[in-house]
């Protein structure tokens, strides 16, 4: 189902109306209307644009390269999109995820390279966000009806006893054998917070491998800019508005750099009057909500992505220690202030507005 592109025309128009619906950032594709400088005749003048259904959304690729180059590359992301989705979509009881949730408890769940690479980052993201990144919430993401319908509110108790199956140290990992056991029935995984960054990883990893370069990926909101569009500096991607989602709050400039947002305003739900957040504390159990809304822009793609859910959980300690660790990352922080959205920022971004 890879289709490239059709006429420019039209493939302009695909590519913001995605973006617009599906993204939890906006996308301001300004760049791509402006003719390349004469100097670079390697660049298209017009990207090619592809579309691949993942996750309930789609991933959209744009390339300035010819279709020679393209064409061959966005297959491969296509086969490497579905394999991931088949793999790791806990909504689908077939999934290898949904295996492992199923049987760990009772015997080592022997998972496949594939998983077990997702797996390191999760782990990796674990210990780098001092646990506020914890793909175990799985049962958290349950009692507070974020999984399921729910019409009571959940006792302390039930927060108590649910916080006992939460915690990735308790998880085992075998790392000679690349098995997961679980010492408690009723644990499981969720890779909610990393499964977009993590597909956009990939991708970007095989067009860097295919050297496809200028190119702009969009995985629901999670987006990766490889290169630099013709006759630009930087790709222009615009940050949402939490408050008004179909305005931004300005724009930042993605250079070989990924960006993604955390927001209130996507899935939010209703319960007996009060406002669940779909981002949970692993530590307390409680969903979260602190800010409208979390930007990250950094140069791993899967990094944007966790760092997203981990900094609004943990707040401006883990936007100081992950921008103190990478001079390449940047944090946006959206609070809603008292004439309009109050932004903060930390290391390297800027918001144009
Ligand atoms: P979105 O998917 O809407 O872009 P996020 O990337 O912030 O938003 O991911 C939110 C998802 O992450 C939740 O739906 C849930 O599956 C998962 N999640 C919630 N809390 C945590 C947490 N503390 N650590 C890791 N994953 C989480
Ligand atoms: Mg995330």
């Amino acid at each position: 189902m890879s289709n490239p592109s059709p006429p420019p025309s039209s493939s302009r128009v695909l590519v913001p109306l995605a973006l617009v619906a599906l993204a939890a950032i906006a996308a301001v594709l300004r760049g791509c209307n402006t003719p390349p400088p004469a100097a670079s005749p390697t660049v298209a003048k017009e990207p090619l644009v592809y579309e691949f259904p993942i996750f309930d959304t789609f991933a959209v690729l744009k390339a300035w390269v010819p279709p020679e180059q393209a064409d061959p590359a966005s297959k491969e992301v296509m086969a490497v999109l579905r394999d991931l989705h088949h793999r790791i979509n806990i909504f689908d009881p077939a999934s290898e995820i949904s295996q492992l949730n199923r049987t760990a408890a009772q015997e080592p769940f022997p998972c496949s390279d594939e998983l077990w690479a997702l797996l390191d980052e999760c782990r990796r993201a674990w210990r780098e966000t001092d646990g506020a990144f914890d793909v175990s919430v799985g049962p958290l993401m349950r009692l507070w009806g974020l999984h399921r319908k729910r019409e009571t509110l959940p006792t302390d108790a039930e927060v108590a006893t649910t916080l006992e199956l939460v915690g990735l140290a308790k998880v085992e990992f075998d790392d000679a054998k690349h098995t997961v056991r679980f010492p408690k029935d009723g644990m499981y995984l969720d890779f909610g917070g990393i499964a977009k960054g993590y597909a956009l990883q990939l991708v970007v990893d095989l067009l860097r491998q295919h050297g496809i370069s200028p190119a702009l990926v969009d995985l629901g909101g999670n987006i990766a800019g490889l290169g630099t569009p013709p006759g630009r500096d930087a790709f222009i991607i615009g940050v949402r508005n939490p408050f008004a989602t179909d305005e931004i709050l300005g724009t930042i400039q993605v250079h070989n750099r990924a960006v993604a947002t955390s927001g209130n305003y996507e899935r939010q739900i209703v319960i007996q009057g009060r406002t669940i957040q779909h981002i949970v504390d692993p530590r307390t159990g409680q969903p979260v909500a602190n800010f409208a809304g979390v930007t990250i822009i950094t140069p791993r793609p899967v990094n944007s992505d966790i760092y997203s859910t981990a900094v609004f959980v943990a707040g401006e300690p883990l936007a100081q220690k992950l921008t103190a660790q990478d001079p390449d990352t940047g944090v946006v922080l959206v609070r809603e202030g008292q004439n309009g959205p109050d932004l903060q920022t930390f290391g390297r971004v800027t918001v144009e507005p």
